[in-house]
């Protein structure tokens, strides 16, 4: 199954998400006709259980096919991480979860409206959660608030970076339960449609780099939603972000794609290959082969970590694996602007023209290390301190 949805994302990718990369980029536009490719394959329920007529793909196969997407057009890799785990966290990894007799019927009833929106009638899903506080990096409750009311929700709030602002059908909002002790414990993780009453997108969207995710801002008043706009039941989130770290790394295969492609870049066009540009050669300079074995010297490193993480994520790793997984966070992240960097410098001046790919892959693969709860910094924090403390250890 794996070699067939990275064969049909490779097709996809190289005829249709490449040629239109250049022009989102420019017009920082969202991409929807890659959207309604997706959609004609069946793609949005890649991470759709397979008893609710969706691909079935677990976390290392999300992994990968996202990590294909990403060597093509970095902004839809990203967006489609968001819609995607609207199902991977609601699907495989709720069920690996210790939950109750009643919490496992409550999943039931809701993930089966969720999937039919995706599976039926093709809609794809945002994930807001960041707002500008220490939400988002894991560390304090949202902000945003719903409070219960008669048959459901009532929601307010701001979100910022929120992508496919404009685009979603629906935006899974990571809200906390208001009560007057507000906790991580209580968070909610709610559907609202886009064009609830009191929801507004704001703000303009023109930034360095993964221009096409159109990540603008969305302010909340007052929205009311029915008690099936949960995605989770209640208290479902806060134990999947304690049992299932690795579900924050997602964000990462996009970047493993652009390395690959900055990588694949530099060879064609060292062989005088690239499409469009006259057949010139630089590959005969010693200097040049050397850059070219470094970049893959550092490719292979990162794939490796990558491979290596994937294939070990699971609900309550040890505590190894949940260091590797910030590990490889970290590099996937950092090696992937590196390999940018690397292969700018080494094919030279022609190569970073806007009419060529390079110059958009170094300017999204910037974008990495930002991305909350798992930036680099925030990774290397969580290395730093839990190597040198077990859990509960203090220095009093
Ligand atoms: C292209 C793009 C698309 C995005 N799409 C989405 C999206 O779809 N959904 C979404 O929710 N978010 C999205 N984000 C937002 C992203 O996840 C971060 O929330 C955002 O980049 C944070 O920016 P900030 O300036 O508010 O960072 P700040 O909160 O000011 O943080 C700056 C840095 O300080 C560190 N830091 C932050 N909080 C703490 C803390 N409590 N303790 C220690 N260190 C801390 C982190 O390393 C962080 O990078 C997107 C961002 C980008 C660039």
């Amino acid at each position: 199954m794996l070699d067939d949805l990275i064969a049909r994302v490779a097709r996809l990718g190289q005829e249709k998400f490449a040629p239109r990369a250049e022009q989102y980029d420019r017009d920082a536009r969202f991409p929807f006709e890659n959207y309604d490719d997706l959609r004609a394959e069946g793609l949005l329920g890649l991470c759709v259980p397979k008893r609710y007529g969706g691909l079935g793909a677990d976390f290392a196969t999300y992994c990968r096919v996202a990590a294909e997407m990403g060597r093509w057009c970095g902004a839809t890799a990203l967006t489609f991480n968001m819609h995607a785990c609207s199902a991977l966290w609601t699907g495989p990894l709720a069920d690996d979860l210790d939950l109750s007799a009643e919490q496992r019927e409550e999943l039931e009833k809701l993930r089966t409206v969720h999937y039919q929106r995706i599976i039926k009638d093709g809609a794809i899903y945002a994930q807001p959660f960041s707002e500008g506080s220490a939400a988002a990096a894991g560390k304090a409750p949202f902000g945003t608030l719903a409070k219960k009311a008669e048959g459901g929700w009532l929601v307010n709030g701001k979100k910022i970076f929120a992508s496919l602002s404009g685009a979603a059908d629906y935006y899974g909002i990571l809200c906390t339960e208001d009560r007057p002790e507000r906790s991580m414990r209580d968070t909610l993780y709610l559907a609202i449609p886009k064009d609830a009453p009191g929801l507004t997108v704001t703000g303009d969207w023109d930034p360095l780099g993964m221009r096409g995710t159109v990540s603008r801002t969305l302010i909340l008043k007052d929205i009311f939603v029915p008690d099936d706009a949960q995605l989770l039941p209640r208290g479902v989130y806060f134990k999947a972000a304690s049992a299932w770290p690795h579900m924050f790394m997602t964000l990462s295969p996009t970047y493993m794609g652009i390395a690959q492609a900055a990588y694949d870049f530099t060879v064609q066009y060292l062989r005088g290959e690239t499409p469009g540009q006259p057949p010139i050669r630089r590959r005969m300079y010693p200097t040049k082969q050397i850059a070219v074995a470094e970049m893959y010297i550092k490719l292979s490193q990162t794939r490796a970590l990558f491979e290596r993480t994937i294939d070990a994520a699971k609900v309550n790793p040890s505590k190894r694996e949940r260091l590797d997984a910030y590990a490889t966070q970290y590099t996937i992240m950092e090696n992937a602007n590196d390999l940018c960097r690397l292969a700018i410098r080494t094919c030279g001046g022609q190569s970073m023209l806007k009419s060529l790919p390079l110059e958009r892959l170094y300017r999204d693969s910037r974008c990495g290390s930002l991305m909350l709860p798992w930036t680099a910094e925030l990774c290397l924090d969580r290395l730093g301190r839990e190597t040198l403390y077990e859990a509960g250890e203090t220095d009093e």
